[in-house]
């Protein structure tokens, strides 16, 4: 079973799916202010499709000062996910509210 690890601050929440991932990382770790236009955003998969999805990737190593590795990693992660998860069912979870069910 493949096993989705959180790793926001060295947090070692696992999970088996990548929609309950999603959702800890949207609700149990405190928001990111993103360093290209200081919109406030989830951490995790939420603050990377942000910046990758608002800002270009110069943008990106600019602010953040990460290296090609660093972006190539993180765009993988959301490819990952975005292949992985029901996003349409990690969204009704957060309109309604919360983490339960
Ligand atoms: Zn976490
Ligand atoms: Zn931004």
């Amino acid at each position: 079973m493949a096993s989705w690890a959180c790793g926001i601050d060295g947090c070692e929440a696992v999970f088996d799916a990548p929609e309950p991932l999603i959702l800890h990382q949207t609700t149990e770790h405190e928001r990111c202010t993103c360093a290209v236009c200081e919109t406030v955003v989830p951490d995790g998969y939420f603050a990377i499709r942000h910046a990758f999805e608002e800002h270009s990737r110069a943008e990106y190593v600019r602010a953040y000062g990460a290296s090609a590795a660093e972006v190539r990693e993180r765009e993988q992660a959301k490819d990952y996910i975005e292949a992985a998860a029901d996003l349409t069912l990690v969204l009704e979870r957060l309109e309604r509210g919360g983490s339960e069910g």
